[in-house]
């Protein structure tokens, strides 16, 4: 299929009309922001072989994109608005896969109110998706990964590790049973925690979030650089779901560590000061999401910043992996 009919059959669905993108028929996308508002903006790029497999097919490929994008602005805090795409094709690609491409962007963007806006499309032997997202927040609002501060509690939402066991469970070939959809879906079908960044953000109850993409641990020691303090986690709060606990109950081939290196998870890690640990919990109800305290920032007493993991007994558990290295 010809680049031309590409665009005008599959993505300039995607735009809705909106003005940002001009019927795709301009050299560029724009659009105004509000006076007191910033733009925030992430982008990502997904590589075959690396991020998907061409097997995967584009609905679960292209819905994994967003996701994984939007994911980024959650952790900022900001409104998500438009976003742009950059696409190769091969001939490996075939109707049904744009088709279904475009069914897992319209899928994602109808969920988050969000418009495609521009892009651009290239021919080449391996297939590369890649998504620039546009998100506002108000000024000095956002969240960031340097804002934490000594003392505060570190909450994460959802549960840790499914991503990852719904990876291993697909790469053993036990996708197809029923007990494991749940886990399956994790790895192909993120929710990005756009609600929580957005609310955290605007009521005052955080400055500091992060997106788990490569694993709890790593993250959270992302913040711990960044905002140059050690955490302290304890391992009995971390949360798991009820299928990640019956797998490693009923598989010795996993363990937790697993789960907190395993990445993928899109979850939000954030830090709050301790006085607003009620209104966590309300707005936990009130998303219908679990939050979960797990430990809380301490000073560092030397110039190193890390992660202590601490089990019943306040005892540093060893570990040697803290995620996923590009
Ligand atoms: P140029 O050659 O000037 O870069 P293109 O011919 O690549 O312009 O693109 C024409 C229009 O189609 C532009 O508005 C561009 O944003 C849009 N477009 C191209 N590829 C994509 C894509 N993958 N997704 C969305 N819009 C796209
Ligand atoms: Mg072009």
């Amino acid at each position: 299929m010809k680049e031309f009919q590409l665009i005008q059959k599959y993505f300039k669905p995607l735009t809705k009309n909106c003005q940002a993108a001009a019927g795709l028929t301009d050299d560029v996308a724009k659009f105004s922001l509000k006076k007191n508002e910033e733009l925030v903006i992430s982008k990502d790029l997904f590589v075959e072989d690396v991020h998907f497999l061409l097997k995967d097919g584009g609905f679960k490929i292209a819905s994994k994109l967003l996701a994984t994008n939007l994911s980024d602005l959650a952790s900022s805090g900001a409104k998500p608005l438009y976003y742009m795409l950059g696409f190769s094709k091969n001939k490996n690609l075939d109707q049904k896969f744009y088709q279904e491409f475009a069914k897992g962007l319209s899928k994602v963007q109808d969920d988050f109110k969000i418009y495609l806006i521009g892009g651009d499309t290239v021919s080449s032997e391996k297939l590369v998706f890649s998504i620039t997202i546009f998100g506002t927040v108000k000024n000095d609002k956002n969240l960031a990964r340097n804002k934490a501060k000594n003392g505060d509690l570190i909450f994460v939402s959802g549960s840790l590790g499914d991503s990852y066991l719904g990876l291993k469970l697909t790469a053993k070939k036990l996708s197809l049973q029923k007990k494991y959809q749940y886990l399956i879906n994790r790895h192909f079908f993120p929710t990005p925690r756009i609600k929580l960044g957005q609310k955290l953000a605007e009521k005052n109850l955080s400055n500091c979030a992060i997106d788990i993409s490569d694993g709890f641990l790593a993250d959270l020691n992302h913040i711990c650089q960044a905002s140059k303090l050690n955490a302290e986690i304890k391992i009995e709060n971390i949360p798991t779901s009820n299928s990640a606990k019956n797998i490693l109950v009923a598989d010795k081939s996993f363990n937790i560590l697993d789960l907190l290196s395993g990445g993928d998870d899109y979850e939000l890690i954030f830090s709050s000061n301790p006085k607003n640990y009620k209104k966590i919990i309300n707005l936990s109800k009130q998303l219908k999401l679990d939050i979960t305290c797990v430990g809380e920032f301490k000073k560092s007493t030397n110039k190193k910043f890390g992660i202590d993991l601490l089990d019943k007994k306040n005892n540093k558990i060893k570990f040697e992996k803290l995620g996923y290295q590009h």
